[in-house]
């Protein structure tokens, strides 16, 4: 693509990170499989070097994502989306405070509780959705925040952040803004336009979007804090490998197409799942009466795919009985954890030992995909239909 064209994300997913245009130049980029690059002199900025240092297949997805959040910088491929939130995290000075939500991903929160645990800064969690709770945690005590981490909306409580007030608040702390940006991507979210310092994305789920790879990313707006970020790439050795990237890449251009479909279909289920009487409560900020729709309505372009479901008790049968009873009838639905897959997720979430016990024990999240909604819904109906007193 040319350097001048302007374009929309939708192009953008399709047009960038392409090999310039010249005579029999392939149209896509190769991968890469090189541990060492041609040199003579000093290494200096631009030169790749080493393999754990730059890989041109990584530069493609790089250049794509970066301009996709906005940013004049290229993105930085991770060999996974918690090596970016390790590469993150390793940004907060010693002796320093986090705030983070209660709710963000789960791996997030475990480590930054084990470094806190210690001793290399304070962590404090909020409940993300509460603005006041965290602007008084941004400047509680005698110590401001140094990081203030922002997932919105929340993994699996589907909890709306303020994200343009407390982006701004963070800031004006003296904090340094990261925003997970995994749940909606950057063709619905884009943080750093509203003056976040750094993007997250774990680059498994919608990205990628074919479950076949693990890979995160981190995007900055700063050069300064991009080159900080890859020095401890490059030490650190947490790199990606150039398959991996090439898959990711691959994924990405259908990006646009993926998420317009699974939105579309989102929105529809979680209608239907709201009316189904075996279904105590649908958190999904695309329904009217959720506590985040004003928020997401106004920050959000869609409502994202994925929606969380509380079973309801029924028939002797406790609610989270029923919600494993949901999940071992459904046949086109695939019982497994992650997301923003083609394919349609579903898991009861506290199957997992180290999910906070605030998450209720019937809550069972839907990662919607990119199958016929009506099959999607078939599927979901006639296991629910099934359950103890609906007919089963
Ligand atoms: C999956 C996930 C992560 C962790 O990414 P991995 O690629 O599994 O390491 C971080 N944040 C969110 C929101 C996620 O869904």
């Amino acid at each position: 693509m040319h350097e001048s064209l302007d374009l929309s994300p939708d192009s953008l997913v399709v047009a960038a990170g392409r090999p310039d245009r010249e005579r029999d130049a392939p149209v896509n980029p190769s991968v890469v499989l090189s541990s060492t690059f041609i040199g003579t002199g000093p290494l200096g900025a631009g030169d790749r070097g080493y393999g754990r240092y730059a890989n041109p297949t990584w530069e493609a997805f790089e250049d794509v994502l970066g301009r996709l959040e906005g940013s004049a910088e290229p993105a930085l491929l991770f060999s996974s989306g918690l090596a970016a939130v390790s590469a993150a995290l390793s940004l907060v000075p010693l002796g320093g405070v986090v705030v983070m939500p209660g709710h963000s991903y789960a791996g997030t929160v475990q480590m930054a509780s084990e470094l806190a645990d210690k001793g290399l800064f304070t962590l404090r969690l909020v409940d993300i959705a509460d603005t006041d709770a965290v602007l008084a945690a941004l400047t509680a005590e005698d110590r401001a925040a140094d990081l203030l981490w922002l997932e919105s909306p929340t993994n699996p409580m589907l909890g709306v952040a303020d994200l343009p007030v407390l982006i701004a608040e963070g800031r004006k702390a003296g904090a340094l803004v990261v925003v997970d940006n995994t749940f909606c991507t950057p063709l619905v979210q884009q943080p750093l336009l509203l003056g976040a310092d750094l993007v997250l994305h774990s680059v498994t789920k919608y990205l990628a979007g074919h479950s076949d790879v693990v890979l995160g990313a981190l995007v900055a707006r700063d050069p300064g804090l991009r080159d900080t970020l890859l020095h401890h790439r490059a030490l650190h050795g947490s790199i990606a490998g150039p398959w991996e990237a090439w898959l990711a890449l691959r994924g990405l251009r259908t990006l646009a197409l993926r998420v317009e479909r699974s939105q579309a279909s989102a929105q529809v289920l979680a209608e239907r799942l709201d009316a189904h009487p075996a279904v105590d409560r649908v958190r999904f900020p695309g329904l009217p009466q959720d506590p985040g729709h004003e928020r997401a309505a106004a920050q959000l372009k869609g409502f994202g795919s994925i929606l969380a479901i509380e079973v309801g008790a029924s028939g002797g049968h406790s609610g989270a009985e029923n919600a494993d009873a949901l999940v071992r009838a459904l046949r086109l639905w695939v019982p497994a954890t992650s997301l923003g897959g083609v394919e349609s997720l579903i898991e009861r979430r506290r199957r997992h030992v180290a999910e906070p016990v605030s998450v209720p024990d019937n809550l069972v999240r839907l990662s919607v995909g990119i199958e016929s909604a009506e099959d999607l819904w078939a599927d979901l109906s006639q296991a629910l239909d099934a359950l103890p007193g609906h007919g089963g």
